[in-house]
């Protein structure tokens, strides 16, 4: 009965070891969640209470199906203050989150067989939507530093190549990409035509005075081929409220939006002006956050056990580690069975000798999690 293209995808990992967590949790299991990638802390409550008076207005019908006018306009500006970068509110199309939004431009900009590079490590739904879009993921090799190896990027262009994404911050490395970095990859892609499909949702979520740099602000050029992909989930702790945007050019826009219009039509409208709120609120809403992630990050770099090994995140909420090679199934399996921890491996996110833990959580429960990391490692010398 299932089609080919289902049975040929993957469950999500992120979402799949979750669930088997919270199961074990509720089944009276000590285990330490360290798999899903979502803020742990409350949505502020300015933005709550924005949704509160959006209900008590009658603020419950369908709106705009590229979201309303009051929200783009907000995003819009945002880019412009923020990110330097500037798309008129009609280059701008909100959805039910950036995982919608990155669906919806695949089904638009790709043909059957078209190649999307994606460099690995990488989010385990990039390939599969790519694969439901009908194009084929083409995987990039990282270097030294986790990040893609522009030899192989240059090598795996070819004349069905349409597009590439880029994950700066990145999930699952944490790795950011300095401006240099942003600019030399610009300049491939600028070179063969290439559409980056740039997926910022960490983007403030960033250590150690680091900056976010959009490879849209490279170059008019670039900005041409770029779709800012974004979300208000990360950011501000909203990852239930599921809006996410996109904003390029007006042609990819109104191609997106058509998607949107004959799929699922426009977002929540009570989560558009909780976002409208969150957007217009700011780094007031989100600041405090962010130096809790960067107290967790520093305490798990100076106390997790020596033999793992990892690059130092600089951003996101993740850190990506290897321990004496093993393979990260067998790993993440023995983690949660022995020491009862819930991480995610590798393998779903292309470097199959690497495990993936959010540090998304409590202090408390990182504390526990050196603690048991240390009990193993100890006992597999
Ligand atoms: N991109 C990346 C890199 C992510 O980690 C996530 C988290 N799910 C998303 C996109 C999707 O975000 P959202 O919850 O807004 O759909
Ligand atoms: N992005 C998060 C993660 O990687 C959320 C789960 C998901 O949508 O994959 O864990």
């Amino acid at each position: 009965m299932i089609s080919e293209k289902i049975r040929q995808i993957k469950p999500s990992a992120t979402l799949e070891i979750n669930r088997k967590a919270k199961e074990l949790k509720a089944a009276g299991v000590d285990v330490i969640n360290l798999s899903v990638g979502e803020p742990d802390f409350d949505t502020p409550d300015p933005v709550k209470e924005s949704a509160v008076q959006a209900i008590r207005d009658g603020f419950t019908k369908y709106t705009e199906a590229n979201g309303t006018p009051e929200l783009k306009k907000a995003i819009s500006e945002k880019l412009e203050k923020e990110n330097g970068l500037v798309y008129s509110p009609e280059q701008v199309v909100v959805s039910n989150g950036a995982k919608h939004s990155l669906y919806n431009v695949f089904l638009a900009i790709i043909e059957p067989g078209d190649e999307v590079i994606i460099p690995a490590p990488y989010w385990v739904s990039y390939p599969e939507m790519v694969r439901l879009a009908g194009g084929v993921p083409v995987f990039c090799r990282w270097d030294e530093n986790f990040k893609m190896d522009l030899g192989h990027l240059k090598s795996l262009i070819n004349k069905k190549t349409k597009a590439m994404v880029l994950n700066s911050p990145s999930n699952p490395t944490g790795v950011v990409y300095d401006k240099k970095q942003i600019c030399a990859v610009a300049e491939i892609l600028l070179k063969n035509n290439i559409l980056c499909i740039s997926d910022e949702v960490y983007e403030k979520i960033i250590y150690e005075g680091m900056e976010h740099t959009s490879i849209a602000s490279h170059s008019p050029e670039m900005k041409k081929l770029t779709v800012v992909v974004n979300a208000v989930s990360k950011t501000f702790a909203m990852t239930g409220w599921r809006i996410g945007y996109i904003a390029a050019e007006k042609e990819i826009a109104a191609a997106v939006g058509k998607v949107q219009g004959q799929t699922t039509s426009a977002p929540c409208s009570i989560s558009q002006k909780a976002a409208y709120s969150a957007i217009k609120g700011g780094e007031k809403l989100y600041s405090g956050m962010i130096e809790e992630f960067r107290k967790r990050r520093n305490y798990l770099v100076e106390n997790l056990p020596a033999e793992l090994h990892y690059p130092v995140p600089m951003g996101a909420f993740y850190l990506f580690f290897n321990y004496r090679d093993m393979d990260s199934v067998a790993l993440c399996e023995r983690l949660l069975e022995e020491k009862f921890l819930a991480a995610v491996p590798g393998a779903d996110f292309g470097a199959d000798k690497f495990t993936r833990i959010s540090y998304a959580t409590s202090m408390k429960n990182l504390e526990i999690t050196v603690q048991r990391l240390k009990e193993f490692t100890s006992e597999n010398k």
